[in-house]
């Protein structure tokens, strides 16, 4: 089984990760938790590439790149060996980040970066996605002063990646499970508990 946390800055992915994997160790399961970008050695430098505010005017496509090298290296040497030993893997953010961040953040072509990644992940798609959604104001306020390069891009860009979530959300609505990251933690974890229990192996 495979989840993934998705959603802007500060939107609390990282937290409600923990609270998913707690409850399914709980229930007996063995629970890989890892994250985008930066999982692997490889993917830590990219990471730095990445993250760097040095690297200010990167170019998009090759920030797209980049961003499918760290999630092809994940794939293969983390996500896919775990899943295949039967746990479950739990991502704080997968393709979807790119679709939102260099596909509608970037404004890059949206089937290029969908091909792209699909290329990139061998088509493995999660089973379940989790979208923490917040209005960009909070976000940037829960998260402090911007720590990054990708962070300190303006409202209008971090607006265009929420946007670009929603919409991905609304295409596959079978395939999500969209949360209002605004309200109280244990309310959001609870749900998310409530759409995951029935996808449960036995
Ligand atoms: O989730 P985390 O804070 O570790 O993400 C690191 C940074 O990378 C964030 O600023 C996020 O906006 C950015 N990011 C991105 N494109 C992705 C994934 C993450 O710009 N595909």
């Amino acid at each position: 089984l495979f989840l993934v946390l998705e959603g802007g800055e500060g939107a609390g992915k990282s937290t409600q990760t923990r609270q998913l994997a707690i409850w399914l160790r709980e229930e007996g399961f063995d629970v890989l938790t890892t994250r985008e970008p930066g999982a692997t050695k490889v993917g830590m430098r990219l990471r730095a590439l990445l993250l760097d505010k040095e690297n200010t005017g990167m170019s998009p496509r090759a920030e797209a790149l980049l961003y499918a090298a760290d999630r092809a290296e994940h794939v293969d040497s983390v996500i896919r060996p775990a899943l295949e030993r039967g746990a479950i893997v739990i991502s704080d953010r997968y393709v979807d980040s790119t679709l939102a961040y260099q596909g509608a953040g970037r404004e890059l072509v949206g089937d290029e970066i969908k091909a792209l990644n699909g290329w990139a992940t061998g088509e493995l798609v999660p089973d379940l996605t989790i979208l923490l959604d917040l209005p960009v104001g909070q976000g940037m306020q829960r998260h402090g002063r911007p720590a990054d390069r990708l962070e300190a891009e303006p409202d209008e860009f971090h607006e265009r990646v929420r946007k670009g979530f929603s919409a991905l959300a609304e295409r596959e609505p079978e395939r999500y499970l969209v949360l209002d990251a605004q309200d109280a933690q244990a309310t959001i974890t609870r749900a998310i508990r409530r759409r995951v229990r029935p996808l449960l192996p036995d």
